[in-house]
């Protein structure tokens, strides 16, 4: 058994990111695990990974302390250590400077080894990688991944702010189905049986009453009946609401943040987008529009035969996406295939003000102008088979005067797909859920 040391006082000074030939003589304290040991005649050549990359310590017989010589036969790969040490600038190590160490903690061990290379050669199918997730993320792609996710989201967010949308939180354990009962997910509340929100739809619309401007970046929980490379059973929503406006407002907002969110990444994650492989295409502004009928048209004449009041199939989506790759929003979907708080036209009650956001053949957002009068909303929830009991608590907000607004949901798993051209939801997500998957 290999004794340990404990962390103690010492305090990491230096990333491997800061380490470079112009701190030649500095003393520094790095920390990570051992990706690997090679052991050249009297040098041994300890290459210690940490969250930004790789530092190089450079260990030399006759030269370092007896306690150091001791304490590197026995180690292994993926211990776990802190080193302090003298930067010495060479050519020949990573960041064209090694450590030269004074002395060493080892402060874990690793009893196994992974089941893969975390540096690269044949990986697992995903679903072995999953198991191991925080492991697997130690490896340069997904490390990139979530890199980019960062930058994402941050730049979701610095958008919004900057445009005077407030940031809510709004409760994820509801008492009632916002789109209707299938996909939820009942939980015991007490003695009473309640259910994981679907999306936060009745609390935003309801608070833009008084910030009349908000947005949520939170989770949203859905029962999805079939396992796809694009549905989780729990995902991020970025979820925005705006009263004094309508769906077309709401669409010249949603591609600004997509346009916004584009150009940050491909601005501040260079690094991470090379290790991608990926380019990162900055769209041109305004999106293409069009109106469900008209891509029922183009389908018919791709010889689709989708009727109009049906939804867009998998396969029909499949066939518009490879004719029309980029981004575009399809509007003025038929009403009936809505959820009952989208507002239908006034002159052509059977057509809706929705939009869907695509990338492709892939949804990554719908929204519309919501119904804002009480008597339509009640009317629009018989016709979808909901009893407006069940909404009581939200309907009766409606008495007191409910601008107009609209809105839209932005999925951040599909966005961040999108953005890093991954074909499985699952490569985007730190720890998917899903029909058969809860764990880890
Ligand atoms: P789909 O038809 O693709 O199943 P949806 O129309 O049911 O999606 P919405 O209720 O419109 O989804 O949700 C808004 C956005 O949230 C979607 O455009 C998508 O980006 C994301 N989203 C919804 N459900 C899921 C899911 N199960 N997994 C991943 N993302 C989802
Ligand atoms: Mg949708």
């Amino acid at each position: 058994m290999v004794k340990l040391d404990e962390l103690g006082d010492w305090r990491r000074t230096h990333t491997s990111l800061d380490i470079g030939p112009e701190l030649d003589g500095q003393e520094v304290t790095v920390m990570g695990w051992v990706s690997s040991i090679r052991r050249q005649g009297g040098i041994t050549f300890l290459i210690l990974q940490d969250k930004d990359g790789v530092a190089q310590v450079t260990i030399i017989k006759g030269k370092a302390p007896e306690k150091i010589l001791k304490r590197i036969d026995e180690l292994t790969t993926h211990t776990i250590v802190a080193v302090k040490g003298k930067l010495k600038s060479t050519e020949k190590a990573p960041q064209g400077a090694e450590i030269i160490p004074e002395d060493i903690r080892l402060l874990n061990t690793a009893t196994r080894n992974p089941p893969f290379s975390i540096f690269g050669g044949k990986l697992p199918n995903i679903d072995k990688r999953l198991d191991i997730r925080s492991l697997e993320l130690r490896r340069p792609k997904p490390r990139a991944i979530f890199k980019i996710r960062h930058v994402a989201a941050a730049a979701v967010r610095e958008f919004l702010s900057n445009n005077g949308y407030l940031e809510v939180q709004t409760p994820k354990i509801i008492a009632s189905a916002t789109e209707g009962g299938a996909s939820l997910f009942p939980v015991l509340y007490y003695d009473k049986e309640a259910f994981l929100a679907q999306s936060p739809q009745l609390y935003k619309e309801q608070l833009t009453m008084c910030f009349e401007k908000i947005f949520e970046v939170g989770p949203v929980f859905r029962a999805e009946p079939s396992r796809t490379l694009r549905h989780l059973a729990e995902i991020i929503s970025i979820d925005v609401e705006e009263a004094y406006v309508s769906y077309l407002d709401v669409m010249s907002t949603l591609e600004q943040l997509v346009h916004h969110t584009l150009k940050t990444v491909a601005d501040r994650c260079t690094d991470a987008v090379k290790e991608l492989g990926i380019e990162v295409k900055i769209p041109r502004l305004p999106f293409k529009r069009y109106t469900y009928s008209e891509v029922l048209d183009i389908l018919h004449d791709a010889g689709d035969k989708t009727a109009w009041g049906e939804d867009l199939s998998t396969a029909a989506m499949k066939k518009f996406g490879d004719i029309y790759p980029g981004f575009y929003f399809i509007t003025d979907w038929p009403t009936a295939s809505k959820p009952f708080y989208i507002k239908p036209k006034t002159d052509k009650p059977e057509i809706s003000e929705a939009f869907d956001l695509m990338a492709g053949s892939l949804e990554i957002s719908s929204g519309g102008t919501r119904v804002s009068s009480k008597r339509l909303l009640t009317k629009r929830l018989k016709e979808q088979g909901l009893k407006p009991r069940m909404f009581e608590y939200h309907l009766k907000l409606f008495d007191y005067g409910m601008p107009p607004h609209a809105g839209f949901g932005l999925g951040l798993d599909r966005f961040m797909m999108v953005i890093t051209q991954e074909e499985n939801i699952r490569e985007v997500t730190l720890f998917p859920r899903d029909r058969l998957r809860l764990t880890p």
